[in-house]
């Protein structure tokens, strides 16, 4: 089969009530982009039937095919996977639960061919969310802002179109830590936004949780600066100065009016803040540590434990040779 020009990339996760639905919204659409297409599912270790319908649905729809993770992986790997197996000319990565809209895909790929390498989807409103999530979100885009050392374009998301040039650089960055928004911003090319208005999700809950999303946010945030490593400089000579002040202000006092022991609560205090500091720094050291780890051990990034129909051969991916083509 001849390499089709476009092709969406779906991360599923226990998404088997989605599927259908998505199906029938985003078909008609690709069909009215007049493009050759094909569908890229990447199960990420789903547990109920996502698998078994995208396989029955696969049946009569040659043009989709799926990998499947031997475990949950992360949405962020599971978008590497895709963008390793996709064939297309250009690429669109979308959710599975409806909140992006499959009609928007007819604009991305207007401005694709009006020449852009890179179209994102960007959300107008978060009225969806809960007004703290909202202001964290708000709070990490200013920080990385400041900090970061690329911008990031508010509200942009994983929704969007990749042209094959950008899908290779992203194909080569063999990063672990995949904080996939800052990798986009990074790799640069001629870049536009097109408005949309996310969508309910369509049944199930998100997956995020908000730990997750901390947990997402400080790995983007980690990734893109050293930053919070040099923090504990500036403080650290901060502190420093203070306690020479300090102790110089206490040998006046001594001297001019002589010693009466007080000062014990402040002690306490002192020593409590500082091993509370030491501490602090230690573990961002930490943090950036167990990153340099996770990079040196050189794992896969994801491991694939069966394909349905066809996508694209790729040798940097750990592919048992048995479950390759298995059942298909
Ligand atoms: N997803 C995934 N792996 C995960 C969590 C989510 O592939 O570990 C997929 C999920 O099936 C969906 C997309 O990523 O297609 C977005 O997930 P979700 O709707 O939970 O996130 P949100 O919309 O809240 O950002
Ligand atoms: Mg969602």
């Amino acid at each position: 089969m001849a390499s089709p020009k476009l092709s969406v990339i779906i991360p599923v996760h226990n998404e088997s009530a989605n599927i259908g639905p998505l199906c029938e919204r985003l078909f008609p659409v690709l069909e009215r982009t007049g493009l050759s297409w094909e569908v890229v599912f990447v199960d990420d270790g789903s547990r109920d039937e996502t698998l078994d319908v995208i396989r029955s649905l696969s049946r009569t729809e040659p043009r989709i095919g799926a990998l499947s993770f031997s475990r949950n992986f992360g949405k962020e790997i599971a978008i590497a996977a895709g963008l390793d197996h996709a064939r297309g000319k250009a690429v669109v990565i979308m959710d599975a639960d409806l909140q992006h809209p499959p009609e928007m895909i007819e604009a991305f790929v207007e401005r694709w061919r009006q020449g852009y390498d890179m179209v994102y989807g960007q959300r107008t409103d978060r009225s969806d969310e809960t007004r703290v999530k909202r202001g964290f979100a708000h709070l990490f885009y200013r920080l990385f802002a400041r900090f970061g050392e690329i911008g990031l374009p508010e509200g942009a998301g994983d929704f969007r179109l990749i042209d094959r040039k950008g899908v290779e650089v992203l194909r080569a960055m063999g990063e672990k830590a995949r904080f996939s928004k800052g990798l986009y911003a990074w790799i640069g090319f001629k870049s536009t936004g097109v408005p949309f208005v996310v969508e309910e999700r369509r049944s199930g809950t998100s997956q995020w949780s908000f730990r997750r999303l901390f947990r997402f946010a400080f790995d983007g945030i980690a990734s893109f600066s050293t930053v919070p490593l040099r923090i504990w400089t500036y403080l650290g000579f901060l502190i420093s100065f203070l306690s020479i002040a300090t102790a110089l202000y206490f040998l006046i006092r001594t001297l001019l009016f002589g010693t009466d022991l007080p000062g014990f609560p402040s002690l306490i205090v002192s020593i409590m803040f500082f091993s509370g500091i030491q501490l602090m720094s230690l573990g961002i050291i930490g943090e950036y540590v167990g990153r340099i780890f996770a990079e040196v051990k050189r794992r896969p990034l994801y491991v694939v434990a069966e394909r349905i129909g066809g996508t694209a051969e790729v040798s940097n991916s750990l592919v048992p040779e048995s479950s390759q083509q298995r059942r298909a």
